[in-house]
């Protein structure tokens, strides 16, 4: 029985990408272990189907009724990228997709050689490293091209020839007669694959493949201001394709976890600060944190609960499309009053003094509220 991805994030089958991120999101604020260490298991179970449903390719394998996460178990990311050999369940389907479009004929032999596809590698970073920018050393397993024969697939000497099975078509016809009449199918031919041609000799590194698989380290600059879902595209850096064909484009695609104190809008960020009653009212200096360490923020008296400091350019740094940044958010600083709990004798004997000499010990001073409209429909009431 196939793991339901959509049931573990809480999403329908026809969820789009940022439904999806927004379930994830959620979720993954909710379990992260440094929050909910009970929790680790399903952590991870909401973290590989967001992994699974947020890969196109993944997703249709999903859709089509498999498991992409049951067969691809070898490679170093997650099955190695996009629709990659990794996938024999997919590639049954295909083939059989393959076969049953091939069944009209006249299509001739496939090419050898062929783009590679894309591969996608995902890295997670800090909110610090989203805003400062890092580079990353990535180990990356794809299809590389063969060095021995350099992508022709054949040992030194030697060259592919036509294919005896099927004359060079690359297929086989099937002429069979039944109560309808004649019906032609034809279908890859096994001895060539659909290639036309076989290599007598192919060669003993990639048994004519003309590529092999590989582990690589590659650099990944990440430019200041990423977030959580961006990809870079390090071009050329993808599977390389069967007979040598050129490489796809390596993806690598962000995932920002969730910061302690900072909550991220766009380039714009986020903390709520506590303050205690007494230092609202008297007014204070707080020593506020932002990415580049403590500042000073003065408190004015009489601050009042809800309260908004906006601390200019202290957010995200703005990147644009080009690659470059153009500026920064700010830092937005939620104050919040804590009202005292627990006073002792003498401190409520204090505060009842305060009251008294603001006048405020009688229950009914609703009249007094602030933006006055309590006080005025009150008013109308007892005249
Ligand atoms: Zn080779
Ligand atoms: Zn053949």
């Amino acid at each position: 029985m196939a793991t339901d991805y959509y049931d573990i994030l809480g999403v329908s089958r026809e969820a789009d990408d940022a439904e999806i991120r927004r379930a994830y999101r959620k979720l993954a604020r909710e379990l992260h272990p440094d929050v909910n260490p009970d929790a680790a298991e399903r952590f991870q179970q909401v973290k590989s189907a967001y992994e699974v449903l947020s890969d196109p390719e993944k997703r249709r394998i999903v859709d089509l009724g498999g498991d992409p996460n049951a067969t691809a178990g070898a490679g170093g990311f997650g099955g190695s990228g996009f629709g990659g050999a990794g996938f024999g369940g997919l590639g049954d389907i295909m083939d059989a997709f393959f076969g049953a479009a091939g069944g009209g004929g006249g299509r001739g032999p496939r090419g050898r050689v062929q783009p590679g596809e894309d591969a996608l590698i995902r890295i997670d970073l800090t909110l610090e490293e989203c805003a400062a920018g890092v580079a990353r050393e990535l180990t990356v397993d794809t299809a590389v091209l063969c060095e021995r024969c350099q992508g022709g697939g054949a040992e030194a000497g030697s060259h592919p020839v036509p294919c005896d099975t099927c004359g060079g078509r690359g297929e086989i016809q099937n002429v069979q007669r039944s109560f309808i009449g004649q019906v032609v199918t034809a279908r890859p031919c096994p001895v060539c694959r659909g290639l036309g041609e076989i290599i007598p000799n192919p060669c003993q590194q990639c048994a004519g493949d003309g590529r092999v698989r590989a582990r690589r380290t590659v650099t990944v600059q990440v430019p200041p201001g990423v977030g959580d879902g961006m990809r870079i595209r390090m071009a050329g850096q993808g599977e390389v394709g069967p007979g040598g064909g050129p490489a796809g484009n390596l993806y690598v695609e962000v995932t920002e976890a969730p910061h302690e104190y900072f909550e991220r809008d766009g380039v714009d960020l986020h903390c709520h600060v506590s303050l205690p009653m007494t230092a609202a009212a008297l007014g204070t200096t707080l020593r506020q944190r932002t990415l580049e360490g403590d500042e000073e923020l003065h408190i004015d008296p009489g601050t009042q609960p809800g309260t908004v400091h906006t601390l200019r350019g202290k957010g995200m740094p703005r990147l644009r499309s080009s690659g470059r940044t153009d500026g920064r958010g700010d830092l937005l600083v939620h104050l919040d009053v804590a009202v005292p709990e627990n006073l002792d004798a003498r401190q409520t004997e204090l505060l009842r003094e305060l009251a008294s000499l603001r006048g405020e010990e009688q229950p009914e001073y609703a009249g007094q509220a602030r933006n006055g409209l309590f006080g005025r429909r009150k008013a109308g009431r007892t005249r």
